[in-house]
């Protein structure tokens, strides 16, 4: 029986383990990690299907192939009894802006929606702005969606184990491959010095009025999930600030009350502090590492997702799982 670890219960950990176990029944997978749920970067992610333009897999195509098969994926489970569970919707709204007429484009997302148009003149006067454009997406909620796949690992067969990695090396012997999704983690556990923070900060709110997503510019956004709507935000690179900053919260919820003035009577539910775990490229490879002590261990890399991790997790960690049984079909391991 072939033995496989995933390190990192986020978002890109779990889905990665949960596509293990789908696509090697008989394989016993164990998932590591030294933080959970609401501890991770990806319980504070708004979990919009929105990629930015510099979201880059190691080609065009690979890029574009990760968006597709992620947003099938989420469709998929749209259509499944357990969307709300999971806590995967669609969502409807628009980007505007006065500004700059390019930026509501987004090449990304037009072959992908089923509804992506520019904004009718109407709908520009209705709201006050220049420029918009429409989408019909989707958005998957972290707070519903990790303890989904969680359960849905655990029913599986797969063991959940609470352990901080120092190095790699620490899994050598132990597992015929190990899937290193550790986000930020990457950073000193692959020694990559790619790997930066770029600092978010949001507002948790409750308003359950607020059906429809807005963008302005490049940083106001209001994203209604399930339980509450994340309003955003700051992106600010190579920022090691994990601490709420109170001029960061008095510029977002101005930003977002002069977008939505009904946001006015919306209840604080918390603020929130995250490091997208960002990286030029997307990191997913595969590697025979071999350590001073002489020992080796084979190893596909899922991290470095950045402000995409939620979207984009099916994607990447479908070329993961191809990986991972590329390499179990070499003959020095046991299948
Ligand atoms: C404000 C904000 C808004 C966002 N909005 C969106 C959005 O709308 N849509 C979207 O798609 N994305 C969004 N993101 C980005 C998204 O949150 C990340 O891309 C995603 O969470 C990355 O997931 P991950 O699993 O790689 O990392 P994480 O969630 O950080 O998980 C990493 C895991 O690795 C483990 N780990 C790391 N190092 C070690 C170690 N040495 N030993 C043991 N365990 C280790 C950690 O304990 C953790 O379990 C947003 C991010 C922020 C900050």
């Amino acid at each position: 029986m072939a033995t496989v670890c995933v390190v990192g219960a986020g978002v890109v950990g779990l889905t990665t383990a949960t596509l293990l176990q789908e696509a090697l029944p008989r394989a016993s997978v164990t998932l590591i990690a030294d933080k959970f749920g609401r501890d991770t970067t990806s319980d504070g992610a708004a979990g919009i299907f929105r990629p930015g333009l510099q979201f880059q897999g190691s080609s065009p195509q690979m890029t574009k192939q990760w968006l597709q098969d992620s947003f099938n994926y989420y469709q998929r489970l749209l259509s499944s009894p357990d969307a709300a569970t999971a806590g995967v919707k669609h969502v409807t709204g628009y980007h505007f802006s006065s500004k700059y007429p390019k930026i509501v484009h987004n090449e990304l997302m037009k072959p992908i929606l089923e509804e992506y148009r520019e904004c009718t003149p109407e709908e520009l006067r209705q709201h006050g702005h220049k420029y918009g454009t429409f989408m019909k997406t989707l958005v998957t909620e972290c707070r519903r969606y990790l303890p989904y796949l969680t359960r849905k690992f655990e029913a599986a067969g797969g063991v959940v184990v609470e352990r901080h990695i120092d190095s790699l090396e620490e899994l050598a012997g132990h597992y015929d491959v190990v899937c290193n999704c550790s986000g930020f983690g990457a950073k000193e556990l692959c020694h990559d010095l790619t790997v930066t923070p770029i600092r978010g900060q949001v507002f948790k709110v409750h308003a359950p009025w607020i059906k429809n997503i807005y963008y302005e510019d490049y940083d106001t956004y209001i994203i209604p999930g399930f339980d509450h709507i994340t309003l955003g935000g700051t992106r600010q690179f190579d920022s090691y600030n994990a601490d709420i900053n109170k001029y960061d919260a008095l510029g977002i919820w101005e930003r977002c009350l002069a977008l939505v003035p009904s946001l006015m009577k919306a209840q604080v539910i918390q603020e929130w502090v995250g490091w997208r775990p960002y990286r030029p490229i997307v990191r997913v490879e595969k590697e025979v590492m071999t350590f001073d002590s002489g020992k080796t261990l084979k190893v596909v890399h899922n991290y470095g997702h950045g402000g995409y991790g939620v979207m984009t997790s099916p994607g990447t960690s479908m070329t993961a799982v191809q990986l991972v049984k590329d390499l179990l079909k070499d003959p020095r391991a046991k299948l």
